[in-house]
């Protein structure tokens, strides 16, 4: 008999913000499959005798190829064991949970998907900035600025989101932040938009900086400002000097934003 998957999200850090579902599931779990972005805090939620394995290392490069953590699913599902796979966040966020789910269709194992609390919401709400707000923001977009921005097939016309007038929410876009914010203002992005930088949201090393988009790659490199982090871009991201409410290093926030009411 076939076991069962579950493609679990572990949240953004700070082990509260689990659902109950995800904490049942991880306590229960014969085998939990889990990458670098996993709070040490959730995975002693683990059985003692439940077997682990990591499949992911610091600064997003895998240590396992997908293939690999599709076969290690597939395997200890066969096994019979209830396994749970255990992602940062949400797990159909920039997660390719919807790969493994795709991998785990193909060969007929059961599944069932467990929402987590994206990273994008927590570091949002951590810092203080609804990404929606009647004066503001009436969209948000939820975007990866992982691939690389220069190649020519890039799947992101950058340029098209300067014009949205959303809220955007970058994932995974540190090391290629000049080249975004700058193609974001060549699409029409004013320089002075504001741009609010969280790293560790939710956790204790949680730091935030605001800034403007033309200001944002260099400032975040200066301070040190590194994976994982989230960038949020648009005129909420300046309600953070006021909502802020985590008490966490707010690095620098040195310009007077002038909001409408
Ligand atoms: N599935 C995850 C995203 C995985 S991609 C989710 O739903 O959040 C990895 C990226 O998530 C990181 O590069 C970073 O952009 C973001 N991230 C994850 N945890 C974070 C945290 N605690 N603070 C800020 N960004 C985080």
């Amino acid at each position: 008999m076939n076991g069962m998957v579950y493609l679990v999200g572990a949240g953004p850090g700070d082990p509260e913000l689990l659902t109950r579902k995800a904490h049942r599931l991880i306590g229960e779990a014969e085998a939990i499959v889990y990458d670098y972005l996993v709070a040490p805090e959730i995975l002693a939620l683990a059985r003692a005798d439940a077997e682990r394995v990591f499949v992911g290392k610091k600064g997003g490069g895998f240590c396992c190829p997908q293939r690999d953590i599709e076969s290690i699913l597939i395997r200890l599902a066969r096994e019979g064991k209830s396994v749970v796979r255990l992602k940062g966040g949400d797990p159909f966020m920039f997660g390719r949970g919807g790969e493994e789910a795709e991998a785990l269709v193909a060969v007929g194992i059961p599944f069932e998907v467990v929402p987590g609390v994206t990273s994008a919401l927590a570091a949002a709400a951590y810092a203080g900035v609804p990404l929606t707000h009647r004066a503001h923001a009436s969209a948000v977009v939820f975007l990866t600025g992982h691939e690389d921005p220069n190649k020519p097939d890039s799947a992101i016309h950058w340029e098209d989101y300067g014009k949205l007038g959303a809220t955007l929410c970058l994932y995974m876009s540190m090391k290629n932040l000049e080249t975004i914010t700058r193609r974001l203002q060549a699409g029409g992005l004013s320089a002075e938009t504001p741009a609010l930088v969280v790293q560790s949201a939710t956790t204790g090393n949680h730091r935030q900086l605001l800034t403007s988009v033309a200001k944002v790659a260099l400032e975040s490199e200066h301070a040190g400002f590194g994976s994982p982090a989230i960038v949020v871009i648009g005129e909420v991201a300046a309600l953070s000097t006021k909502l802020a409410w985590f008490e966490s290093a707010v690095v620098a926030s040195a310009t007077e934003w002038n909001l409408r009411p």
